[in-house]
C-alpha cells in the first residue's frame, strides 16, 4: 500500500502505538490500514453418491475444477456465503450442513471454509465464473486437474469420512477437519503461471 485509501495522502510503515506489529498509517488522517487474511466460503454439494464440482471460467487457476467457493461478503454470515457462491458459480440450490473443514492457507493470506450440502434438485448450471458444472462420483474425480490444495484436502476428507460412516449432514463433530496448507513454491508458481 502507496496511498491512503480514505484521503489518498501517501502512508507509511510503522508500529502504531500500542501495537506490536507494522501496519500502513496515514499521518493525515491517522487511518491505520489492517490487513487481515479474507474468508473464502464454500460448499461440499452432494446428489446421491456424487458431488458437484465447477471448472473454473477465471484466473488463478482457469480451466481446472473446484467446489463452489468464493469470498465472504460484508454483512454476510459463512452459511449465507456458502449457499450464496453455490448458487452463483453453480446454478444450484442446496440445504446446507454442517461446517466440514476449515484450511488456514497462510501465503495466500486466506482461510477456507467448507460446508457439507445436499443438492435439493438435481438441477446446475453454470455461472458467469464457470465453464461447466457436473457430478462425479469417487472414481470420476478429476484428482489431477483440482484447483487448489484445499479442494483436494476437502475432497479426500469427505471420500475417506464417507467411507467409514462418520458424516453426519447437521453435526460438525469430529469430522470437522482442520489444516493449515503450507506455502509451497512449486505449488504457488504453478497457480500464478496459469
Ligand atoms: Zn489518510
Amino acid at each position: 500500500m502507496k496511498f491512503c485509501s480514505r484521503c489518498g495522502h501517501q502512508v507509511f510503515s510503522k508500529i502504531p502505538e500500542g501495537d506490536t506489529r507494522e501496519r500502513f498509517v496515514c499521518d493525515s488522517c491517522k487511518t491505520i490500514h489492517y490487513e487481515n487474511p479474507r474468508n473464502v466460503v464454500g460448499t461440499i454439494p452432494v446428489w446421491e453418491d456424487k458431488v458437484l464440482l465447477c471448472k473454473r471460467a477465471i484466473q488463478p487457476r482457469l480451466g481446472f475444477w473446484t467446489l463452489p467457493a468464493g469470498f465472504l461478503e460484508v454483512g454476510e454470515s459463512t452459511t449465507a456465503g456458502a449457499i450464496r457462491e453455490t448458487f452463483e458459480e453453480a446454478g444450484a440450490q442446496i440445504e446446507i450442513g454442517a461446517l466440514f473443514s476449515l484450511l488456514n492457507v497462510i501465503h495466500a493470506e486466506q482461510v477456507h471454509l467448507f460446508y457439507l450440502a445436499q443438492l435439493k434438485e438435481p438441477i446446475f448450471s453454470p455461472g458467469i465464473e464457470s465453464l461447466e458444472v457436473a457430478l462425479f462420483s469417487e472414481s470420476e474425480i478429476p484428482w489431477d486437474d483440482l484447483a487448489f490444495p484445499t479442494i483436494r484436502k476437502t475432497l479426500e476428507w469427505y471420500f475417506s469420512d464417507r467411507k467409514l460412516g462418520v458424516i453426519h449432514f447437521g453435526e460438525p463433530t469430529f469430522s470437522t477437519h482442520l489444516d493449515d496448507i503450507g506455502y509451497d513454491e512449486r505449488i504457488d508458481r504453478k497457480y500464478r503461471s496459469s
